[in-house]
């Protein structure tokens, strides 16, 4: 039995009574008392004590739960709102972050929680929920791209990654409890997804966090010897570095300038990364240490530029200029090198103060200073941007921020990635289907698929696929691709590949086909068809420059060539010996007709407009490319082909055939309700299938039409099925249709 909130002992009228924003119930923990100052940084006391509902709530459904660090599962959940609380993030954000694994965990539904707190923190729970159940297996760069991709599709909401990543921050913080199995497989994750989304939605702190983290528990021993030596350089070069940032300090304050300079370190992991792609060593890496200025705007980034070229030459080919092209992430500075007094080079960083505040936190920028901030236009230009950018489409500016009000938007409007049962990630076009990934995974998987189980679940072959879904294709050894597939199959590949099998298949039924019309036109002529030698078959072949007999019989079948005429040709050499004996020799060379079972596939079609049923006396049409197309002897179509002897051939049914045949029937009755039930019902009372139905109903008329196309085994059965449907009282004509009742406008 799923726990809920009321069964977990939890009495809901303690938190809507609860108005205090400091209750005495509240553990003095350091996390808590935290959330709390941070909290009173940038909330009203009203939106506090919504946080504070929130909490109580999540630690009474995690109440029984520790972590494995012994504490009360509540401390993470605190902690990853800690993280998002120095972000400033908005109140939703905040319950989402401290409600976010409520779900997961504890058996709370969506549905509480939308009731309790809104149907958007409900939205950001459900899609935190959603990314926890997918997980990252694959470790190709490939994948890595194409998972991060999924976890942003997945997201919709980017406060959804933001709780996200902030979750993931808390849980590298505290993952030493872990065996170290566990903290390798965690911190390689980060390292490949994490971390660059983070990087990517340019937060920078969190970013570097989370690699240095990574880096930590990857290669423990890696991180402890950089982590020592660079302590050591830093002892080592301190006096160095006093003198370099005094002289800055003073040839800005010469210039006028009002700046603040600063040593910096570079995070571990990027000097690892430094070394590890130059193969250098540690000693070599001179921009271990850096500077760092901050002044007040633009232009003062560029005349702090100048001065420090000033003071020391800068190195060539090193300057750049990322405040007129910011990076990708949104990141702006202007980096320079400059040969220090001591030989040493000097990387220093030149930023505003704003550029600053965007380059610690990016996206998070938005909501940190969305109510201070007078530059909010210019701010949320660059969030839009930051989207734009991670979609990676261009469309032309439009300055609607819509999207900036409910943070929706969909970062991957073409694509949707699913794993298959290894884990793989594949990316298919949005609204592909269970056929398409088929054929993304293999031609024969594709061409043999007749089920889908997706997350587990056996589904049509027609559905679509969403983000995350795992989808797992059933194959029969013997099973072929569906012509209707072709309905809703998105992707090239399966198209193609269906095309081709149909274009196959239909070649394979054209030529056994093409073998019978051949037959008989050799017997009109009366040659016994075995007794044509091979080497009379090897000159027509060679004549035609076709590539076989199939090839030929194939044309035959398809009317692109003339029984009658390959048959002469096939004929010219042989002696009267093998004319039938004992037959008197005929003198025209009238053809018998050839049977008509509805077996034949393809290469037989049955002409719309008149929907012949066996029955009904029968003529064939040979069309170029489609084959032979079976019409009624009375079919209006058939007038103008009549005249021309080479364009047809005599059918008949074979009298043994077991196949339906489509038929239109057109019925007026009495327009009333319960009608369409009884007529369908007449229909499969004679064992009939209703393939298509259409009703006109004119205005004012007391009567109806309705046009029915029907599956029958011949003319008695329409007969029988008549019949029946006449019996019923308010039908009050009935009669067959040939003609094109499918095209006909119905007004
Ligand atoms: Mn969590």
């Amino acid at each position: 039995m799923p726990k809920t909130a009321s069964n977990l002992g939890f009495n809901e009228s303690t938190i809507d009574t609860f108005q205090s924003a400091e209750p005495p119930l509240l553990p003095a923990d350091s996390e808590t008392s935290q959330l709390t100052r941070l909290l009173k940084e940038y909330f009203t006391q009203a939106d506090i004590e919504q946080v504070w509902v929130a909490y109580r709530y999540a630690a009474a459904a995690h109440a029984d739960q520790t972590r494995r660090t012994g504490e009360p599962y509540i401390t993470h959940p605190v902690a990853v709102a800690c993280i998002l609380a120095k972000l400033h993030m908005d109140l939703p954000t905040l319950l989402a972050a401290l409600l976010h694994d409520v779900v997961e965990d504890t058996g709370v539904t969506i549905t509480e929680i939308s009731k309790k707190f809104g149907k958007q923190v409900a939205a950001l729970v459900e899609g935190l929920t959603k990314l926890d159940k997918i997980e990252f297996q694959s470790a190709t760069q490939a994948q890595a791209e194409n998972f991060r991709k999924m976890l942003l599709a997945m997201s919709q909401d980017v406060r959804v990654i933001l709780v996200k990543l902030a979750d993931r921050l808390h849980n590298m913080q505290t993952l030493d409890v872990m065996n170290a199995q566990k903290q390798k497989r965690i911190a390689r994750e980060t390292l490949e997804i994490y971390a660059p989304i983070a990087n990517r939605l340019g937060l920078n702190l969190i970013y570097q966090e989370l690699e240095d983290l990574s880096f930590k528990h990857l290669y423990p021993m890696r991180h402890r010897v950089i982590a020592k030596a660079i302590k050591v350089a830093r002892g080592n070069r301190k006096e160095v570095i006093s003198k370099i940032l005094e002289a800055i300090q003073q040839s800005l304050a010469i210039a006028h300038l009002e700046a603040n300079v600063k040593g910096r370190e570079k995070h571990l992991y990027s000097v690892y990364r430094k070394m590890a792609n130059k193969a250098t060593a540690l000693q070599q890496i001179h921009d271990i240490y850096g500077f760092r200025i901050l002044v007040k705007d633009i232009p003062n980034c560029y005349l702090a530029l100048g001065t420090l070229h000033g003071l020391y030459k800068p190195i060539p080919g090193k300057f750049k200029d990322f405040i007129a092209i910011p990076k990708a992430n949104g990141y702006q500075s202007l980096h320079t090198t400059l040969f220090g007094p001591f030989g040493t080079p000097i990387e220093v960083q030149i930023r505003s103060e704003e550029m600053h505040k965007i380059a610690n936190t990016g996206v998070a920028a938005h909501w940190m200073y969305k109510t201070t901030d007078a530059n909010l236009t210019a701010l949320q230009q660059q969030t839009h941007q930051w989207l734009q950018s991670l979609v990676e489409i261009q469309t032309e500016s439009d300055d609607n921020y819509e999207f900036l009000e409910n943070f929706k938007v969909d970062l991957f409007p073409d694509e949707v990635y699913v794993f298959t049962p290894k884990g793989k990630i594949l990316a298919l076009p949005r609204r592909s289907t269970a056929v398409d990934f088929a054929y993304a995974v293999h031609t024969d998987v594709g061409n043999s698929c007749v089920a889908v189980k997706i997350n587990n679940e056996l589904a049509p072959l027609r559905t679509e696929m969403r983000n995350g879904d795992n989808v797992e294709i059933i194959t029969a050894p013997l099973a072929n691709p569906n012509p209707a597939w072709l309905n809703y199959v998105v992707t090239g590949k399966a198209r193609s590949h269906i095309r081709h099998y149909l274009k196959t298949l239909q070649a394979k039924e054209s030529a056994h086909l093409g073998e019978r019309m051949l037959n008989m036109a050799l017997r009109a002529l009366h040659v016994e068809p075995s007794a044509v030698a091979d080497n009379l078959w090897r000159k027509v072949i060679r004549d035609y420059g076709a590539k076989d007999k199939s090839e030929i019989l194939t044309d035959i079948g398809l009317g692109k060539r003339v029984g009658l005429m390959v048959a002469h040709q096939l004929t010219a050499g042989i002696p009267a010996l093998h004319v039938f004996e004992n037959t008197k020799p005929k003198t025209s060379t009238k053809l018998d007709s050839i049977t008509i079972s509805g077996s034949e596939g393809m290469a037989v079609q049955f002409a719309q407009c008149c929907r012949p049923i066996p029955g009904d006396p029968i003529l064939g049409f040979i069309n170029k490319d489609k084959g032979l197309i079976i019409h009624t002897h009375d079919c209006p179509t058939t007038l103008k082909f009549k005249l021309d002897p080479d364009k047809w051939l005599d059918v008949e049914w074979d009298s043994d055939s077991k196949k339906l045949f489509k038929v239109n029937v057109r019925l007026v009755v009495m327009n009333e309700r319960g009608m369409l039930a009884k007529l369908a019902a007449g229909i499969s009372d004679v064992g009939s299938n209703i393939d298509n139905v259409s009703v006109e109903e004119p205005d004012g008329s007391q009567y109806a039409n309705v046009n029915f196309t029907v599956q029958v085994r011949n003319r008695v059965h329409l007969a029988e099925l008549m019949r029946n449907l006449r019996k019923i009282p308010d039908v009050v004509r009935i009669n067959r249709v040939k003609g094109v009742h499918n095209e006909e406008k119905i007004q």
